[in-house]
């Protein structure tokens, strides 16, 4: 079913056009103006290049940036432990500090009016403009979340309802007598409004206005996506945001085919292990270097997520480059004969054709190799268990990039309800 709105003036500003070239001139040109920046007035970025016997002339192209550490969020904690409150690492005179953000470990998080733009390109790219009325449900307090999405919807021009999360029946008597027509929130709190109206005896298409909805924080499932979508016509858009470097580092266009990386950015993929950077299509750690935010001299944080990016075209007409969706944290992947194997990357291959219904993949090692064996449940055992050995083994090999050696057939029921997905049992002796 078509959606209700449909946008014109898609971009939010030239930059999202210019050419490949030039952005990356662009990015190399304020990385090296931001890693001057930091190692002038942030101790800690200091020590750290010092460390790694780094002069910051030394770090100029993106290339350059694998000469330093990852930064992690562990890192920060024991810093701003050691170096309260900031951890060594704010770049401005205490007293210009406009605000601090508080995140769980806890870190504490300077920020100034200069960054708030961060979020807007996403809002903007998702069709948030003047006239429309717009639903924050993110929390105001003891997170950025809140008033930073407020502030971006407000430079789209849009009308924002604080709300804040929670309290499900007032949210819905607000949009109907607001006619609230946007949703900023996780999908599964749209779905409980959505469920509750229902409930009330409502019907959500009709009694509600909503046309579009801004994600982030949480997974878009397919299903979710394609339910909220066709059933209810709302336009759904997904932006990806980490608290510690600030902002919305990747998000989605119209095109709904992965998330365009914003220019606020240095983005590299970064295999886990060696620290190498890797290609596109290759699935390792988003690794950001904000280049931005002239507050926080934060280089190389290490998000813990995984993802790949492509540099294909998209008929969007934006020009950066596009995070191909968040597949994962590193602790939820192995690595199988030097490939990441990401575990929603293997339920898509396993699950996807609807045969299976449960499955374990094991990862053994003999003979100097790792082994891959798929243990599944068939949903029909009536099925052709050649035909479906060989598509779970071709999917299998297109989507993780490895081979199954082993598939072995389990009565429906064997695995127990909370079985590991993905077992290591590698012996490495
Ligand atoms: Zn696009």
């Amino acid at each position: 079913m078509a959606l209700k709105a449909v946008r014109k003036d898609i971009y939010f500003d030239d930059a999202e056009t210019r050419p490949v070239n030039a952005r990356h001139l662009y990015l190399e040109r304020k990385l090296c103006q931001t890693i001057k920046h930091a190692y002038k007035h942030a101790p800690s970025a200091r020590a750290i290049m010092d460390k790694a016997g780094v002069k910051p002339s030394h770090i100029c192209t993106i290339k350059s940036l694998v000469k330093l550490p990852i930064t992690r969020k562990s890192d920060i904690i024991e810093l701003q432990k050691t170096k309260p409150p900031y951890g060594g690492f704010l770049t401005i005179p205490a007293e210009k500090v406009e605000r601090v953000f508080i995140s769980p470990g806890p870190t504490y998080k300077p920020i100034h009016s200069a960054s708030i733009k961060w979020f807007t390109q996403s809002f903007w790219a998702a069709g948030f403009r003047r006239g429309d009325i717009v639903l924050n449900t993110f929390t105001y307090h003891l997170s950025p979340a809140g008033i930073l999405f407020h502030e971006a919807l407000r430079h789209c021009g849009a009308t924002v309802v604080v709300t804040g999360t929670g309290n499900t029946e007032i949210q819905l008597q607000t949009m109907r007598d607001l006619k609230v027509n946007g949703f900023v929130g996780t999908p599964s709190f749209l779905t409980t409004l959505i469920k509750k109206a229902e409930e009330m005896s409502l019907n959500f298409r009709n009694d509600f206005a909503l046309e579009r909805a801004w994600f982030t924080g949480e997974m878009l499932s397919p299903s979710v996506r394609k339910t909220l979508e066709e059933d209810y016509g709302i336009d759904t858009r997904q932006a990806y945001t980490v608290t510690e470097p600030g902002g919305a580092i990747a998000y989605e266009c119209a095109q709904k085919s992965g998330m365009h990386i914003s220019d606020d950015y240095v983005l590299e993929i970064v295999d886990p292990a060696s620290g190498k950077q890797l290609k596109p299509g290759e699935v390792g750690e988003i690794v950001v270097t904000p280049i931005h935010n002239k507050a926080w001299g934060l280089i190389r944080f290490g998000t813990g997520d995984l993802s790949s990016y492509t540099t294909e075209h998209c008929p969007c007409g934006r020009t950066s480059h596009r995070l191909t969706g968040i597949l994962g944290r590193t602790g939820d992947t192995i690595k199988v004969r030097g490939v990441f194997v990401v575990a929603q990357q293997v339920d898509e291959a396993i699950l996807s054709s609807g045969a299976v219904s449960r499955y374990q993949l094991a990862v053994t090692r003999a003979d100097q190799r790792d082994e891959l064996t798929l243990k599944a449940e068939m949903k029909d055992e009536t099925l052709d268990r050649q035909k479906l050995m060989n598509d779970l083994n071709e999917k299998f090999q297109s989507v993780c990039r490895v081979k199954i050696d082993r598939i072995e057939f389990l009565k429906s029921g064997t695995l127990p309800e909370n079985h590991q997905r993905i077992a290591d049992e590698r012996k490495w002796d």
